[in-house]
Order: structure tokens, then sequence, then C-alpha cells
């Protein structure tokens, strides 16, 4: 972390008046859970809804992460997160995981931007079920969950599979909060797929600024204000001592 993009970000944030976070897959990397939005797990959703041994074979993945998942606890990020929203230093957090993490960290408003794994809803009927729902339901060996409304047997989590689009409402959501926003936070996201990999640019013609917290170097690092290269767990606890040291002195 270079001290002089550190001391400019942390004045940023004790400046301004509206600021937007959206964070991604590194935070769930973190508390070992894999990003479930990834293509390598998900089939294509035409192959799941036609073939009953694809969609085992879905299954029988995603129930040993399902397993992690219900044990997952939130990272030294989430929980900084949770205190910059505290702190009134915080209006506004979007996310690109789907794990849940923020909420059990304790935020009270997360918009999720690829849904969730936490429920898993009949692709036929709507009917939802809990996550320890499907859990029981393959722990008895069961390798295709059926829906007890209507008896088929294509359940599938909300998040998008490929072939299907993005959630709408949580994406214009985003187009509403930056439009006002002077301060926008990307952290540990990938900001490499529509629809997110516009938000900075809609950000920044309205004059906000970017700052990218990030492991890894990214195609949008150069369009950035400021970009702080390591972990979010390390970073944004390290940020927010800094700021709540500013306002103790004030
Ligand atoms: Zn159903």
């Amino acid at each position: 972390m270079t001290k002089d993009v550190i001391d400019t970000v942390i004045d940023w944030i004790k400046e301004a008046k509206k600021i937007v976070a959206i964070t991604g897959a590194e935070l769930s990397a973190e508390s070992g859970l894999p990003d479930f939005t990834d293509p390598k797990i998900n089939p294509h959703i035409d192959d799941f809804r036609a073939g009953k041994e694809v969609r085992a074979n879905y299954w029988k993945k995603i129930k040993e992460m399902y397993l992690a998942l219900a044990k997952a606890q939130p990272n030294p990020a989430h929980e900084a997160l949770v205190e910059l929203e505290m702190m009134g230093r915080l209006d506004c957090l979007f996310t690109q995981t789907t794990d849940g993490l923020h909420h059990r960290a304790g935020h009270s408003t997360v918009i999720e931007l690829n849904s969730t794994m936490l429920w898993v809803t009949c692709t036929n009927c709507g009917k939802d079920y809990t996550i320890d729902a499907i859990l029981s339901i393959l722990e008895k060996g069961i390798e295709v969950p059926v829906c007890e409304g209507c008896g088929k047997d294509v359940l599938k989590p909300p998040i998008s599979f490929p072939g299907q689009p993005p959630p709408h409402w949580e994406v214009r959501e985003a187009w509403m909060m930056l439009h006002d926003c002077d301060l926008l936070l990307i952290i540990g996201a990938s900001l490499d797929a529509q629809p997110v990999s516009s938000l900075p640019t809609l950000a920044k013609e309205k004059g906000a600024k970017l700052v990218i917290i990030s492991e890894r170097e990214g195609q949008a690092d150069d369009y950035a204000d400021a970009v702080i290269y390591g972990k979010p767990s390390h970073v944004l606890p390290h940020l927010l001592r800094r700021v709540k040291e500013g306002i103790e002195l004030s």
C-alpha cells in the first residue's frame, strides 16, 4: 500500500457526501468460499433444464459448497464495511457476491447484483426453499431435489446461469444510486462483465471519484482515480482505523 494513495483515499472518504461501494468475489475467497457465479460451476441453463444428469451433477458439486457456505463467517473486510456504514461513511453497498456474508456481518442494506445462493427456487412454479431445506433433501441421498409444489425437479438458486440474463432491478438500483454519489469504492470485484463493467464509467461521468481496492490488477485500474493493491481484509480495516482517527481528532 502506497502511503500517499492511502492518505488521499482517506481524505476522500472523510469529505464525501455520498459513498457507494461495490464488493466482489475476493471477499468470498477470503472467507473460504468460491465465486458461485463462476461459469465453471454452473451449467448452461438450457442444458440444466433439459438434462436430469446435468442437474444431478450440479447438485452433487453444489452440496459440498453448500456445507462450506453454511459454516462460512464474515472476514475483517465485511466487518470494516459494517463499521463504515454505522459511522455514516457508507451510503449504499452493492455486491457481486451471493453468499450472504454482508448480511451475516450485520449490514442493514445490501443490494445483491447477482442474487443469492441462500435460496433455491423452483423454475416451474416459483416456490422458494431455504438452503437448509435443500441440504436436508440432498443428505437423504436424493440426487435431484423435487419441488413439493408442482412435482418437477427443476429447482435452482436464483443466480443467473450461463444463458440467463442478469437480474434487472438490482442493476437499475445501482444506476440510480450512482447518479449522485461522489465516491465509488470498488472492492475485490470483477469489472470484466456487463452490466457492472459500465458502472464506474457512469459514476465518473457524474463527477464521482473512483477508487479500486483489489489484490489483482484489472482492466479499469488506469481509469480509476486511485488504486490500492492488497487483500480487502487488510486494506479496509486499515482505512477504517485511519478514518476513525481523523474523526476522533476533529
Ligand atoms: Zn415447483
